[in-house]
C-alpha cells in the first residue's frame, strides 16, 4: 500500500548528504552501538538521518555543535525507538544544547543542608512539547558503558509523555500486559526505596527512586547502557524493556 508518509521518509533518506565514513565515524565513538547487527546499524542510521531532518539542534551561550557532534546526539536518542518506528519521536522537535551539565547536571540543597545531584531539565514542561534539553557533556555520556546516559532518559521521558503526562507508564503495544507492567516496575520502585532507607548500595542509580518516572528513564539508560546490571537487580523490569523496546539481544548476563 501506498504510504504518503513512507514516500515521505524514502525521499529525505536518498537526499541525505552525509557519508557513510561519517556516520561510522560517529558510531566507533559510541561503544553503546557496538553489539548492533548490521541490519540495526543501518535502521539505526535511517532513523538518525529523519532525526537530523526533523528536529532541530541549537547550541547556547555561545555552543556551535558540528556535524560530528550533531550525529552522536541523533544516534544515541533513536537508539531506543530502533526497534520501534521514528513517529515515537513526535510531538516535539527541537534539541537546546547547553555548553555545561549543570544546566540539567545540576547540584540542589534541600531544607536539611543536604545537597543533591539533580539531573533534570530544569522546566517541567519541557517533558511535554517542549525542547529536549541536554549538555555538550551529554552528547559524549554514550563513550561509556556506565549506565549513565542524559540522551537515552530524556528520550525514555519524552516515550512516556506520549500518553498523557510522564509517569513511568508508556503507551505500552497490544501485546503487552499493562498488570505485568505495573507489578514490575512498583516492586522494583519500592525495592529501591527500601534499600536507600536502609542505607544499602543499590544496582540501579539512587536517582531512580526519586518518582516512578525517574525510575522509568534510569531504568532504560542502564537497560541500554549494561544491560546486565539490570537483568541482575530487576529482572522482571529488564523483561517488560525487552518487550517495549523490542529489543532481544542484550546481554542478560
Ligand atoms: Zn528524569
Amino acid at each position: 500500500m501506498w504510504s504518503f508518509r513512507h514516500w515521505r521518509r524514502r525521499r529525505i533518506l536518498a537526499r541525505s548528504a552525509v557519508s557513510k565514513g561519517e556516520w561510522r565515524r560517529a558510531e566507533e565513538s559510541l561503544p553503546l552501538l557496538e553489539s548492533l547487527t548490521d541490519d540495526e546499524r543501518h535502521r539505526l542510521r535511517e532513523w538518525a538521518t529523519l532525526f537530523l531532518h526533523e528536529k532541530s539542534l541549537e547550541g547556547v551561550q555561545g555552543l556551535t555543535i558540528d556535524g560530528d557532534a550533531a550525529r552522536r546526539i541523533a544516534l544515541q536518542a533513536c537508539l531506543p525507538i530502533l526497534h520501534l518506528d521514528f513517529d515515537w519521536l513526535r510531538g516535539w522537535t527541537s534539541v537546546v544544547i547547553y555548553p555545561d551539565a549543570f544546566v540539567v547536571d545540576h547540584e540542589e540543597m534541600d531544607s536539611a543542608g543536604v545537597v543533591h545531584r539533580v539531573r533534570e531539565a530544569r522546566s517541567g514542561e519541557s517533558w511535554d512539547r517542549g525542547p529536549l534539553i541536554i549538555s555538550a557533556a551529554d552528547v559524549d555520556a554514550g563513550r561509556q558503558r556506565d549506565a549513565y546516559n542524559v540522551i537515552l532518559h530524556e528520550i525514555a521521558h519524552k516515550l512516556d509523555a506520549l500518553n498523557g503526562v510522564a509517569d513511568g507508564f508508556p503507551p505500552l503495544h497490544g501485546d503487552m500486559q499493562p498488570e505485568a507492567w505495573t507489578r514490575a516496575f512498583t516492586r522494583a520502585f519500592e525495592d529501591i526505596n527500601q534499600r536507600l532507607d536502609a542505607g544499602q548500595e543499590t544496582l540501579l542509580d539512587p536517582y531512580a527512586a526519586e518518582a516512578p518516572e525517574e525510575f522509568f528513564a534510569v531504568a532504560t539508560e542502564t537497560f541500554f547502557e549494561v544491560p546486565e546490571r539490570l537483568a541482575e537487580a530487576y529482572p522482571d523490569v529488564f523483561e517488560q524493556l525487552a518487550r517495549f523496546y523490542r529489543v532481544w539481544s542484550l546481554k542478560r548476563s
